[in-house]
């Protein structure tokens, strides 16, 4: 099968590999459509980070993966093409159309056995700590596949877990109905957030951006209002717009910036509710008085962990808006140029590319 296999930083092949078979309660997966990340990006810019290249980190526990090359791509839809001997036949049959929930669990410790699989000590990534979607055919165990809706394309399918990322963050701040929210970053995740919180009800939704392209998306995905950080006092642009003058209710730091999380811990109002949703590759000071003083109450969000139904159902049924988040669509024979290249030059245009294997 035709797969982009990333051998390095900078470094990903269009190569030939063969079809993988699945094992035990493993479906494999006719790929589709499969998106391009921002962790993928911080694999190809500067990676390797979290693949398990011998030393970075080492054998992944799971799967076993020690070393490059590796198949990226942990967003994608396809079709069932074969079941592993001990998949449940009678729930899942060759044809149906899924998207898969790409994380690796080990389904013995406390946190697998109380809900918590997000947090499980030896989780992985399908497409980070084994091989994934950007290939014809990619393996997930069977609990992992969901299908799909008649209503829902291959294309949004592709996007499902993206939006599961958004989804459960949103979940993780207990956000309620009618209250109001500070997204901080306008890229994927940050449009994500912002398109959840509009489908649960939010009163307000503003964003925080500095690029022009990215402003232009949050206006179009309903931001109540964007700001430009280098003109605008955010955190007194939140508490101006407030009723009692005391900040919102919950901020969202997707951009991952120190001057970001400070913003985000600034705007929200006492027992207010600061979710980091963005990935740190090194450390940042912040002010802990900041949330001691009023009780606020910082947050960590890993993935995503039972959200793949409500995602499909909520897109399905159009609670979830979807516009405007895929940018590109392009074959996986040109992943290199007109994905990971084409986003790197210009990182603010795109919001979502997306690869696809098959001929079409
Ligand atoms: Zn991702
Ligand atoms: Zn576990």
């Amino acid at each position: 099968m035709r797969a982009a296999a990333f051998y390095d930083k900078r470094d990903i092949r269009i190569v030939d590999k063969p079809v993988p078979e699945p094992k035990a309660d493993e479906i494999r997966v006719k790929v589709e459509w499969c998106g391009i990340c921002g962790s993928d990006m911080h694999e190809y810019e500067g990676g390797p980070h979290g693949v398990p290249t011998m030393g970075h980190p080492g054998v992944h526990p799971l799967t076993g993966k020690t070393a490059l090359p590796l198949v990226l791509g942990h967003e994608f839809s396809g079709t069932i093409d074969k079941l592993g001997p001990q998949a449940d036949t009678e729930k899942y049959r060759v044809g149906q159309r899924v998207c898969v929930e790409p994380i690796i669990t080990c389904g013995q410790c406390k946190l697998c056995r109380t809900g918590f699989e997000n947090c499980c000590p030896k989780m992985g990534i399908i497409g980070v700590a084994d091989d994934g979607g950007f290939a014809e055919y990619a393996l997930a165990r069977q609990h992992r596949v969901h299908l799909l809706p008649d209503n829902v394309s291959f294309e949004i399918g592709a996007l499902i877990e993206p939006l599961c990322v958004a989804w459960h963050a949103v979940r993780q701040a207990n956000f309620k109905m009618g209250q109001t929210a500070l997204v901080l970053g306008g890229g994927p995740v940050g449009l994500a957030v912002l398109k959840v919180l509009h489908s649960v009800g939010a009163r307000s939704v503003y964003v925080s951006e500095v690029a022009d392209a990215r402003k232009v998306y949050a206006k179009k995905s309903g931001a109540t209002e964007v700001w430009d950080p280098r003109e605008v006092d955010v955190v007194q642009a939140c508490k101006d717009r407030s009723p009692d003058g005391l900040g919102v209710d919950v901020s969202f730091d997707c951009a991952g910036v120190p001057a970001s999380i400070k913003t985000a811990i600034k705007a929200v109002k006492p027992r207010g509710t600061i979710l980091n949703v963005a990935l740190w590759d090194r450390d940042v000071p912040v002010s802990l008085s900041d949330i001691t003083a009023g009780e606020k109450v910082l947050i960590g969000t890993a993935c995503m962990v039972d959200d793949f139904p409500a995602v499909i159902q909520a897109v399905s049924d159009g609670r979830l808006n979807t516009d405007g988040l895929i940018t590109g669509k392009i074959s996986l024979e040109d992943i290199v140029n007109d994905g990971f290249e084409a986003i790197a030059r210009a990182r603010d245009k795109h919001v979502k590319i997306l690869a696809s294997p098959v001929k079409r």
